[in-house]
């Protein structure tokens, strides 16, 4: 099915079926905007900036991730059919592509962006003044953190349109 998007068919996810939203991830060294938008989107994606294919590969193994990448050299490990190779430069594409493959549902919690740690929505607002800027206090009411490296993140106009478009 879906080989318009250069994806192995045989596509095996630690959960099988195509419909639930717990597909886990790891992005290539060449993904790592798709990475952040990910994460903030809800889903879990490993990234590295500095790593091999030899270790993405690894660690796809074992922990049963789903290895996105743009590099064909993917297809040349034997045995190993979990990966879906993206063909689009920008972001946006990049994301209905997965979308289209995996009907990936953004229904849940988002995560860092830098981290890929779970965001939790209860902030008292008064709690992160300071911590945002000034202009970003005022104008957003809902803030949220992350449970790992205590990043503070608002809805901003960009993640909006990202949503929508998803
Ligand atoms: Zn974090």
């Amino acid at each position: 099915m879906s080989s318009e998007f250069g994806v192995r068919s045989e596509i095996k996810t630690p959960n099988s079926g195509l419909n639930t939203p717990n597909f886990r991830f790891i992005a290539d060294a060449m993904l790592g905007r798709l990475a952040r938008w990910l994460r903030l989107l809800g889903f879990d994606t490993l990234y590295y900036k500095d790593i091999s294919d030899a270790e993405v590969l690894k660690i796809a193994k074992q922990q049963n991730r789903i290895v996105l990448t743009r590099d064909t050299h993917f297809l040349n490990f034997r045995n190993f059919k979990d990966f879906l190779l993206i063909s689009s430069n920008s972001t946006m594409e990049q994301l209905v592509e997965m979308a289209a493959v995996f009907h990936l549902k953004s229904d849940v919690s988002p995560r860092c962006s830098k981290c890929n740690g779970i965001l939790s929505g209860d902030v008292e607002k008064e709690s992160v003044r300071g911590l945002v800027p000034e202009y970003v206090y005022l104008r957003f009411k809902r803030f949220l953190k992350c449970g790992d490296c205590g990043g503070i993140y608002w809805e901003g106009s960009h993640a909006k349109r990202f949503k929508e478009k998803f």
